[in-house]
């Protein structure tokens, strides 16, 4: 062990810094708890560009130390581990209490990035298991890590993950599989389902506590509104409804399919949370579900934008006690009507590398996705070809990826007219930076997980690397940038992980 090490480990050992802000609000909303240790921890993969943003020693990260104490196998000094409760609507009906079933909060640190709790998913069960184990497999804790960074890569809004730890232990679902878990990392993990709980339950006094800590510490300029009759709780209402927009408008502008948008898995600060059955789109099919039990198809690609809102809506009656007067809840859950299609049409402006609006656009941008719709393209791919034909490269790529090659010349047509007065090359300059050449496909992560599952992590590292910087050339990874295989559409991914 290199001096370096030594030295954060005692850093460690000693104790960070832990504040318990959350812990605060008092045990009506928490149960105090240990992790349930794992045998024999090892890392499996360290997120180096994270510890660097938050100040944190990645030789540190990786001792045997941290290993064990962020798999919940060793007491961290200063922590003060608790599982939250909360409540929510799944699949669109009430189910009552949840919680955190297998994640359990260490504290909040000050880090270089602001104030961050650190969350362990999979560190063992809670009183809020139910049937549960609290486990998280290899496989699924593997995409917790790699989805999370690949939004943040991409510019969306995320909790992050810091690492991902691994014991031999076995972990039954379909098979046997091996146990994991994951180091969580944002400002709050508070979900819509934290307020559904205590509104549900009539604990006013707890619910105001609750919109209190997060309009204080989160949008402490609710408390100058002059909008709602200078209430707070619907101005923060309003400002979560239009970070919420925007934060789906950058999914449906990628082509991310949550998966399992219930309002326990919806975040009041407008990050994504919760990656399970996630998945990018390959061929641009609008009525896409990624969640292989997602038999109504509650969840599909094209529903999101709705479900945000109809979430909003239980967040805004789970507000109203607070709130008052039902006007202002309607009113501030109004803004979705006008930031979520805004902020769409921002998004696929850019992506066709048009900075400002001109009337035509919507048109534009409407019959360049039906086409996509039409000919089942693959979404990333066209993108990121039409980027590089912008940028001066032949037509033929982008065109070839058309069965109806009349309609898509039609289209390029008005688009290259449209382009003529937005200038070319700063088109492209946009456009490859809007236009990922690298997003986390079902298959990228199945393939890593399977050479994880035999201890080399290699893949994880790879692809950790590519969807941290998804918009560069990487000419060795050159594979990973191409067309799905047959298999990739037979993955069926489901909430059980
Ligand atoms: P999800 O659909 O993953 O958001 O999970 C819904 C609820 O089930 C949450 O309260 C989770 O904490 C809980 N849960 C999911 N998987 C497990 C598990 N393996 N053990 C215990 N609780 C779980
Ligand atoms: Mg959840």
């Amino acid at each position: 062990m290199t001096e370096t090490a030594e030295a954060t480990v005692d850093q460690l050992e000693v104790g960070l810094p832990w504040q318990h802000n959350f812990a605060g609000l008092g045990p009506a909303f928490y149960t105090e708890l240990q992790p349930t240790p794992l045998p024999a921890p090892y890392a499996v993969c360290v997120n180096r560009l994270l510890a660097e943003e938050l100040g944190l020693s990645t030789d540190m990260l990786a001792t045997t130390a941290a290993v064990e104490a962020f798999t919940g196998s060793r007491p961290i000094e200063g922590a003060r581990s608790l599982a939250s409760v909360y409540s929510g609507h799944q699949f669109g009906v009430w189910a009552g209490q949840l919680g955190d079933g297998r994640a359990i909060l260490l504290g909040e640190l000050q880090t270089a990035a602001g104030p961050q709790e650190f969350q362990l998913k999979g560190s063992g069960r809670t009183p809020y298991s139910r049937m549960g184990d609290g486990r998280a497999v290899l496989r699924s804790s593997i995409r917790e890590f790699l989805g999370s960074e690949a939004m943040q890569g991409l510019g969306i809004p995320t909790t992050r993950a810091l690492m991902v730890t691994g014991s031999d232990a076995p972990v039954r679902r379909e098979e046997v599989e091996s146990a994991s878990v994951v180091t969580r990392v944002a400002p709050s993990f508070i979900r819509f389902g934290h307020f559904e709980h205590f509104s549900a339950r009539e604990q006013y006094g707890e619910l105001r506590k609750l919109a209190d800590y997060v309009i204080d510490r989160f949008y402490p300029e609710c408390r100058a509104t002059a909008k709602f009759a200078g209430n707070a709780y619907a101005a923060l209402l309003e400002q979560v409804t239009e970070r919420t927009a925007a934060m789906v408008a950058q999914w449906q502008a990628v082509g991310f399919c949550h998966g399992v948008m219930n309002t326990d898995n919806m975040s009041i600060l407008g990050l994504t949370i919760d990656y399970g059955p996630f998945q990018f789109l390959d061929a641009f099919d609008p009525g896409h579900i990624c969640n292989h039990s997602d038999e109504q198809g509650r969840y599909a690609y094209n529903k999101q934008p709705n479900v945000a809102y109809w979430n909003l809506f239980c967040l805004g009656q789970a507000l109203l006690p607070l709130i008052g007067e039902q006007e202002h809840a309607l009113a501030a859950l109004e803004s979705y009507k006008t930031v979520f299609p805004r902020e769409l049409e921002a998004r696929m402006r850019a992506k066709l590398g048009l900075p400002d609006a001109q009337p035509g656009d919507r048109e534009l941008i409407e019959s360049i996705l039906k086409l996509l719709a039409q000919d089942k393209v693959d979404y990333t791919i066209f993108w990121r070809r039409l980027s590089q034909y912008v940028a001066g490269t032949t037509v033929e790529p982008v065109r070839d990826l058309f069965l109806d090659r009349e309609a898509f010349d039609f289209w390029g047509k008005l688009y290259s007219q449209r382009l003529e007065g937005a200038g070319r090359a700063e088109a492209a300059a946009l456009m490859l930076k809007t236009n990922p050449k690298y997003v986390l496909r079902n298959h990228l992560g199945e393939l890593a997980i399977r050479q994880a599952k035999l201890k080399d992590y290699s893949e994880v590292e790879a692809l950790l690397m590519l969807v941290q910087s998804p918009f560069d050339e990487h000419p060795a990874h050159e594979d990973k940038a191409g067309f799905p295989p047959d298999w990739a559409s037979h993955i069926e991914i489901s909430c059980s992980s």
